[in-house]
């Protein structure tokens, strides 16, 4: 079992958290563009939940991956998928490469702020050129004596307007496309670093995605995370934890959604009976009902195996395949019987048809899932001769 007595008391923290201090507020968060990352921060970490896994030598609680899971899985009550992004971005996608391969200074220096909350990190992967394709990304740090010069930029950075530092991946050298990159902790008050704007978006409102540059920005080496020329690598493991996490925030949010729409599918009356009593509708929602349990199975299945010390590769993959694939059908099943009140804005289903739209996009495309299943399967052309 993946979870025991042990999870209760911080699930119930985290759940007594987001019911007082994210929930009445995210309304007026959707409506102002972005949420107020570092307030927000600094309450998780002050009760220890950005570093539930992360070592304690650097501040962390030094736990499996369960808590993280079930944080994840907690977080997805929040009543906009901004905020579950954000937080994810800093606690399981700009981090765990640096928790891993980074120098003690580097870990203090970086990792400590982002554990108590008092820094807020980003990812810097995806670029104007380069989304899918990693390996073809631009940007490139230029060694200098002790320094590294990073000229180029990067594209939908989640947390971006807002971060103190980026996870940025660069090219370090000409070599083979996997095996010339570096992750580099950067600051994003260097000189040459600009946000050049945040972007607007279909949904995930509350969140600051932004467009950034780098123009001659010089850092110190020791700012790399690990080897150099291992970034790729690197990148891919962290994309694991990226993606585990990413598809764990997603069950709770579908979860209520579902309650919400049969709470209103039984109230709302057509042709003498209610909306719910329609049997196309409850055995849909039935379904959907069923397709979250499912999604949340294969997530524990790859949690246990990913702390029993397995490769997880394929079935972190496959779950971040489902939960793109119910991040469209589900939101969008709903909002059906919702009717016309399901396309306003003021009705939740709407923000989550927006908002869910995103996870078979962001964090690899189900197009790059489906590749990385096939070359686990060694189905792609070529890979039978
Ligand atoms: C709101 C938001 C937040 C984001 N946050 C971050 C972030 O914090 N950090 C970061 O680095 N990036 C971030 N991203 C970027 C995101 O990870 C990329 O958008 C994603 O990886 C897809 O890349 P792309 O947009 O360049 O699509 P492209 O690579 O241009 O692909 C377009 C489409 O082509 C199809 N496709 C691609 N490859 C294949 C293939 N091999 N076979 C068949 N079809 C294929 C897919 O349908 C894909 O959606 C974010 C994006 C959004 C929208």
């Amino acid at each position: 079992m993946l979870f025991t007595a042990d999870h209760d008391e911080p699930r119930r923290t985290l759940q007594k958290f987001i019911a007082s201090e994210i929930n009445p507020h995210v309304d007026e968060w959707e409506a102002a563009g972005a949420f107020p990352a570092h307030e927000v921060f600094k309450k998780l970490g002050d009760l220890g939940f950005l570093g539930l896994n992360k070592p304690v030598e650097f501040g962390g609680l030094g736990l499996d991956y369960s808590y993280s899971v079930m944080m994840a899985e907690e977080i997805g009550a929040v009543h906009s998928g901004s905020v579950p992004m954000a937080i994810g971005v800093q606690t399981d996608m700009a981090t765990p490469a640096l928790a891993r391969f980074g120098s003690d200074e580097l870990r203090r220096e970086f990792l400590t702020p982002a554990i108590t909350g008092e820094a807020v990190a980003c990812i810097g992967v995806s670029e104007p050129g380069a989304g899918s394709d990693v390996a073809a990304i631009k940007t490139h740090a230029r060694s200098d004596g002790d320094d590294y010069v990073i000229d180029g930029g990067k594209m939908w950075i989640t947390n971006g307007a807002q971060a103190d530092w980026i996870c940025l991946l660069a090219n370090t050298g000409d070599g083979s496309r996997h095996r010339n990159k570096s992750l580099i902790c950067v600051p994003m008050k260097t000189k040459g670093v600009t946000v050049a704007r945040k972007l607007d978006k279909l949904g995930m409102r509350a969140s600051d995605t932004a467009q950034i540059f780098f123009d001659g920005v010089r850092v110190p080496k020791s700012n790399r995370i690990g080897e150099e020329g291992k970034g790729f690598t690197y990148q891919m493991m962290q994309f694991q934890e990226e993606r585990l996490w990413a598809a764990a925030a997603c069950l709770k949010a579908h979860e209520h959604i579902i309650a919400e729409t049969i709470a209103y599918a039984r109230q709302r009356k057509a042709f003498g009976h209610s909306i719910l009593d329609n049997q196309t509708v409850h055995f849909k929602l039935a379904e959907l009902q069923t397709e979250v349990e499912l999604l949340r199975s294969l997530i524990y299945r790859a949690a246990e195996a990913m702390i029993g010390g397995a490769d997880m590769t394929q079935l972190a993959t496959m779950a971040k395949l489902k939960a793109g694939h119910l991040g469209r059908e589900l939101p969008s099943a709903c909002l059906q019987y919702w009717g016309g009140m399901g396309y306003m804005n003021e009705t939740p289903v709407s923000r989550a048809f927006r908002d869910s739209r995103l996870a078979s996009i962001a964090g690899g495309a189900e197009e790059v899932m489906l590749t990385i299943l096939c070359k686990g399967m060694g189905t792609l052309p070529g890979m039978g001769q």
